[in-house]
Parts: structure tokens; C-alpha cells; sequence
């Protein structure tokens, strides 16, 4: 059945997304209670000043500040040298103080751009501001009661919220952008950005159009996954092609997004900036940065992926294979970055793919297995792989017998001395002895005539059968690329 976008593709998407990051701070934003609220017993962590007791007085965390101007690094910008908090007002149990402390007019960073590929092409989404926030309590329900509780753990978790520029037109191009900040996020060090305790969280804007005026837009809200924010836009494209097209009305609203229908749902009407009564916050000075404060946090600033794929594309590895070891290297910490980038163009291909293709995959199965982890240190592991990259190009090693190798190895607890005396007791090295090779491929095309002649008469199928015949004459172990060839040579075909 073809969607709606398909059957009307007269309308254009357009998307902007609003991410909340939750800073890895010891403390709060304003008090001095613990912000780990990950597996803390409800309202364990909390003091007057997230209970907002009458006289509590916020007093801003410094680290918070910290961590806002190296997010503003990774995100392309700068922090500013001015910039205050104001008061959001709206009434919901999980915000005791009656208001949010958040940034209005003068947030910590304006501008920005955040860049990625997609199918080969470089996108550039460009970021109208990203400012600093105390986050919520929780409200929960518990099912087959009347009530419900607040846990007032995660009030006043230091936010940056970063507002995109309304610049994403496919539900591939929101999901790209989600999962690059998210490493933005990881390699500037500013949070731990665990999706599942919900250290980033994502509100998705669509609106669609047959216009170059938009259209009016739904905010879907606490999005905590790269594929609720891709299935978000490509759900709710359709079903507002789908309302227009009916002759209905968008209603510019708040919705959610139901994991299990894979729908969004309407949660309420959206509020107008104006509802919110914004204020300067008189109990909380104005942020003032000089150039050389700033310098000196982002003095210890590590290498961003963008840097990483540009060094790894250099060499001639395609971007999904670059981004595959830039991702793994936040999740995984195994520092093969630099040693990739170290070297020659065929060397680091060879690396990346045995990585890529070997390493990662092995790492994931063990972390959903709950398995040891591999356990060779980073020295020994690049070792590793620096003597079957030499194997390889030596044929001793097909890519086959080299991925059996490196997946005895990694899980071994120390490497043999000897790699590859090791691989060869193993049954692992290849024979490219041509002598050998060739007695067996001269008998083999002794006995099977019939298949000989139909190869030589340039029938190239039957070759396979010659080359499998000698392979098992050989015992698995012949360099297949060689017998193909002095098959061939023999056969007069070369
Ligand atoms: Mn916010």
C-alpha cells in the first residue's frame, strides 16, 4: 500500500528538533544535591532548593557552565560572554517551584551547525541556539490506582536544550541528525547520553506543505530513541498529508509516541510562549565568560568526529565504515582511532574492516550476552592486528581464516608469542606453496576431464567445481586465489 507522502508528493516536510541533554555534573544545576538519579531510590536526592522551599536561594553550578562551553565547541559555536537565566511558568505536580529556570532571551550559545552524512552526501543542519535549563521531576502513574506520585530525583539536572533551525526535510535526515549530536554529545564529554535513562531526549516539529509557507506544525515531545525520532516524522508526514487531504485542519498541539502501535497521539493543545510569563530570574546573577576563561575549558577539549571521519574518508574508507569505528569508539572506548589513522591507505582499510566487520559486532554480542568483554589489552589487540593485516597481504591469511583467527584471539587472555605459528597449528594459514598447489591442481584436472574441457572451451562455470575439488584435496587450505589462477594457466586460459 503506498503512504500518503507517495500517493501526494506535492507536499515538502519540514522538521526542526529540540534536544535535552542532561549534563554528567556531580550536582545540580542550582543545588547541591546529588544529579545521578539513574538508580536512586525516589526523591532520595533532593534538598530545599529542588523542593523550592520559600527563601531557598539557587546558586549556579560552575561545572555546568564548563560542560555548556565545551557542548558549544562540538556544536560549531562559541559561548557567549552574556548570557542569564529567566523563569517559565506552568503548573504541573513534577515542578514544585511553580516555575522552570531556563534561558529566554540571552542563552549560554546561539548559532551553530551540526554535519553528517547521509548516503555519501555531507548535510549541514544549522542550530538556532542551545541554552541551559533546570530539568523536571517525574510524574508517575501507577497502573490500577487513582493516584499518582512524583519523584523529584531528576528536578534541577542541569539541561542544555539545542534548538535546530527547522532545516531537516526527511525522516532519514531527523535521524541522522539525532544520532550526530548524540556523538557530538559522547565525545565532547558532557554527558553520559545513555538513551535509556533518557540523558538525551528528543522533540520532534513537523509541519508539511505544497506552499513555500509552512504548514502548521505538531511538537511530538520525549522522544528516547534515533528510530522513535525517524519513525515520528515519517508517521506524522502522513497522517498531516492524510488530515489536509480530508479536508481537516492541523491542529498545532503536543503529541506522543506510542512504541508499541508505532503511532504518534495527541496529548494537548500547545501552549504560546506569552502563556508562560517569562521573567528575569531575580535570584541568579548574569553569566559573564571572558575569551580567556573560555580558552582554558576548551583547552582540554578531545578530537570530534567530524575531525575522526575526515581523517579516516582521507584514507579512503567509505563514511559508514568511518562512522561505524567513531561510534564504537564512544560506546567501547578502544582507541583504535589513532591507531587506524596511523596507516598507509591500504593498511588502515584492511584495519577498519577487520574492526568494522570483526570487533564490533563480537563487542555488541557480548554486551547482550552479558559475556566477559574482550579482554586483550589495546596494545596486544593492535598487535593483533598489525600481524594479520601482514598475513593477509602475504596470502597466508584468506579473509575468512583471518576473521577465525582474530575471533579465537580476542577473547584469549594473552597472545600466543608467535601469531603466526599459532594460526598455523590452528589450520588456519593458507598454503600458497605453488609447487604443492600445482601437483594438486594437475591431478585434479587429470581426473575430472569432462569439467577440464568444458572450462577450457570457456564454459567459466565449471571452474568452481575444479576449484573446490582441489581445496578439499588440499585439505581446506589453499590459497583459493593461486588454484583459480594455475588452473586457469594450465587450462592454457591465461
Ligand atoms: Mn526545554
Amino acid at each position: 500500500m503506498k503512504t500518503n507522502h507517495e500517493l501526494h508528493p506535492e507536499y515538502k516536510l519540514t522538521v526542526g528538533i529540540e534536544c535535552h541533554v542532561q549534563f554528567k555534573t556531580k550536582s545540580k544545576l542550582f543545588s547541591g544535591a546529588d544529579n545521578d538519579a539513574r538508580e536512586a531510590e525516589s526523591n532520595t536526592l533532593v534538598n530545599h532548593i529542588d523542593f523550592g522551599l520559600p527563601g531557598a536561594l539557587p546558586v549556579l553550578n560552575k561545572e555546568a557552565i564548563n560542560l555548556a562551553i565545551k557542548a558549544g565547541y562540538a556544536l560549531n559555536s562559541r559561548a557567549q560572554a552574556f548570557s542569564k537565566f529567566d523563569r517559565k511558568h506552568y503548573f504541573y505536580p513534577d515542578l514544585p517551584m511553580g516555575y522552570q529556570i531556563t534561558q529566554f532571551d540571552e542563552p549560554i550559545i546561539i548559532g551553530g551547525y551540526v554535519e553528517f552524512y547521509l548516503d555519501g552526501e555531507l548535510k549541514r543542519i544549522n542550530l538556532t541556539r542551545a541554552h541551559l535549563e533546570a530539568d523536571a521531576g517525574k510524574s508517575i502513574h501507577p497502573g490500577g490506582t487513582d493516584y499518582s506520585l512524583v519523584d523529584l530525583n531528576r528536578a534541577g539536572t542541569p539541561l542544555l536544550e539545542i534548538v535546530s533551525e527547522p532545516e531537516i526535510h526527511t525522516p532519514a535526515e531527523a535521524r541522522g541528525y539525532a544520532s550526530e549530536l548524540y556523538m557530538l554529545m559522547r565525545y565532547a564529554d558532557v554527558s553520559d547520553a545513555n538513551l535509556f535513562y533518557g540523558n538525551m531526549r528528543f522533540d520532534v516539529n513537523v509541519s508539511v506543505s505544497t506552499t513555500e509557507e509552512l504548514g502548521t506544525r505538531t511538537e511530538t515531545k520525549n522522544l528516547n530513541s534515533f528510530r522513535a525520532v525517524e519513525k515520528t516524522v515519517e508517521y506524522e508526514l502522513n497522517r498531516q498529508i492524510g488530515c489536509l487531504e480530508d479536508g481537516e485542519k492541523i491542529i498545532q498541539e503536543t503529541r506522543g509516541w506510542d512504541d508499541s502501535k508505532n503511532q504518534t497521539y495527541s496529548m494537548r493543545s500547545k501552549e504560546n510562549a506569552d502563556d508562560y510569563r517569562y521573567m528575569p530570574d531575580p535570584d541568579l546573577p548574569p553569566v559573564i565568560l571572558s575569551d580567556e576563561y573560555i580558552d582554558n575549558v576548551l583547552k582540554s577539549m578531545p578530537k570530534m568526529p567530524g575531525y575522526w571521519r575526515q581523517q579516516l574518508t582521507k584514507l579512503g574508507l567509505d563514511e559508514s565504515i568511518a562512522d561505524s569505528i567513531i561510534l564504537a569508539e564512544v560506546e567501547y572506548l578502544t582507541k583504535n582511532l589513532e591507531y587506524v589513522i596511523a596507516k598507509s591507505e591500504a593498511g588502515a582499510k584492511a584495519l577498519a574492516n577487520l574492526i568494522v566487520n570483526i570487533e564490533i559486532p563480537l563487542r555488541r554480542q557480548q554486551e547482550e550476552s552479558k559475556q566477559p568483554n574482550i579482554s586483550l589489552s589495546d596494545a596486544d589487540r593492535h598487535k593483533l592486528y598489525d600481524t594479520v593485516s601482514s598475513l593477509i597481504s602475504d596470502n597466508k591469511l584468506s579473509s575468512n581464516t583471518a576473521k577465525d583467527l582474530i575471533l579465537k584471539l580476542l577473547v584469549a587472555s594473552e597472545l600466543p608469542d608467535d601469531i603466526e605459528k599459532y594460526a598455523s597449528s590452528e589450520g588456519l594459514i593458507q598454503n600458497s606453496n605453488q609447487d604443492e598447489i600445482l601437483l594438486a591442481v594437475q591431478k585434479v584436472i587429470a581426473d575430472n576431464p569432462k569439467a577440464a574441457e568444458d572450462v577450457r572451451s570457456g564454459e567459466m562455470k565449471a571452474i568452481g567445481f575444479l576449484v573446490g575439488s582441489v581445496m578439499k584435496l588440499t585439505g581446506g587450505k589453499a590459497n583459493p586465489g593461486l588454484v583459480n589462477q594455475l588452473i586457469k594457466s594450465e587450462l592454457g586460459l591465461s
